[in-house]
């Protein structure tokens, strides 16, 4: 059998590097073996979030690290605003109601983002808002929030922490956490960090530190400050994922081998944009605009006159290239092509073809080569640059 191309936006491809480091021998995580490489491998992971707050490593899905940045700052019946712009910000929305906090809910159409006066005139009537969630890449759309914004337009108006949901693109996607004002950014592994799932991630401020050991936490496993504890003796309170704490370790010698985290960010930029003119230049119309077009995912409309479904069987069936459905009111109507952490130009070569190969079999109308040669083009004056 073929091995599936793997295009979602998480899970995603893992270099052979990383599974390599992975596969090495177990060691105990109460060992000065261990308190090396965690020390190291934190230290080294904070370029990719812009902090030089400690990272802690949470043995996780991305949702764990959700809940500890709501458990861990708020109680029951504070008030909270949650951004939702999609599936992943109604989830937040989720979490925070299950907590017992009062959410209001700045809500906009799937496909937009918000903007940082839409925020700050949501805040101004607003009073004793505990934080303000949102998701930075909104993983049902493709849309990248201007969370740089946002941010301002929480501190102008309000005292609140503004926490942020980065699972979908830390790693793929400018971070400056410290310099843009967010107090706690989480991710997950799986997606644009190049590792399987069970790793979360979470950096906190010096001021979202103050609201947590005021807070009544009541949550014993995701408990933020046992983590940052055990954090000054290079450790974690239990048995942290030690196989994927090996594997991070190549992940950052993979991105210094790139040449640092600003190549990484580059090499995003510019799948993104030659996914966007392939797509257009088969008439295949995008969900979102340029402006706030993710660099780790993008949301494409089905091919006029084809059945979605049937497309995505056929896509996978016979060419092995494997894409994300739509989520919630998008199933259906939309596909997500992932091109986040091991992906490459070459990749979206490859997929583009087969996207037109497949197109052909379903007599869609369109110019053959279209597609590649648009990308093509991206990609070639991209290392004229
Ligand atoms: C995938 C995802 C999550 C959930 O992460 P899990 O690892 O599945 O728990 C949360 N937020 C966003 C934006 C995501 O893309």
């Amino acid at each position: 059998m073929y091995s599936n191309i793997l295009r979602h936006p998480g899970p995603t491809p893992i270099p052979k590097k990383v599974e390599l480091a992975m596969a090495q021998d177990m060691i105990s995580h109460r060992t000065e073996e261990f308190t090396k490489l965690y020390r190291e491998t934190t230290e080294r992971v904070k370029t990719i979030f812009g902090t030089k707050q400690n990272i802690m490593l949470l043995p996780s899905g991305g949702t764990a690290a959700l809940e500890a940045a709501v458990a861990n700052t708020a109680s029951a019946g504070d008030e909270v605003v949650v951004v939702t712009i999609g599936a992943f910000g109604d989830y937040f929305v989720s979490i925070c109601e299950k907590h017992g906090l009062h959410v209001h809910k700045l809500e906009k159409n799937w496909g937009e983002a918000c903007t940082k006066e839409e925020l700050a005139n949501f805040l101004k009537p607003l009073s004793g808002i505990k934080s303000v969630f949102a998701t930075y890449n909104e993983t049902s759309t493709g849309i990248l929030n201007p969370v740089d914004q946002l941010a301002e337009a929480v501190h102008e108006n309000s005292d609140a922490l503004f926490i942020v949901d980065g699972v979908s693109c830390i790693g793929g996607a400018p971070a400056e956490m410290d310099k843009w004002g967010i107090d706690i950014l989480v991710t997950g592994s799986q997606k644009a960090i190049m590792l399987p799932p069970g790793l979360a991630f979470v950096a906190v401020s010096d001021r979202a530190w103050k609201v947590i050991e005021m807070n009544d936490t009541t949550v014993y496993y995701l408990n933020l400050l046992s983590y940052r504890e055990w954090d000054a003796k290079s450790m974690t309170p239990n048995t942290p994922a030690i196989s994927l704490i090996m594997g991070l370790s190549a992940v950052c010698d993979l991105i210094e081998e790139e040449g640092g985290f600003s190549k990484t960010v580059e090499r995003h930029e510019v799948m993104k944009n030659m996914v966007r003119e392939a797509m257009r230049a088969l008439s295949i119309d995008l969900l979102t605009s340029d402006e706030h077009a993710s660099p780790t995912l993008t949301t494409i409309c089905a091919p006029k006159g084809l059945d979605l479904s049937d497309f995505l069987t056929h896509l996978k069936k016979k060419y092995h290239l494997d894409f994300a459905g739509g989520l919630g009111q998008l199933q259906g109507k939309v596909f997500r092509f992932g091109h986040m952490g091991y992906c490459f130009p070459s990749d979206i070569l490859q997929a583009v073809s087969l996207i037109e190969a497949a197109l052909q079999d379903f007599s869609y109308q369109f110019e053959s080569g279209a597609g590649v040669k648009a990308a093509q083009d991206v990609f070639l004056s991209s290392l004229k640059k």
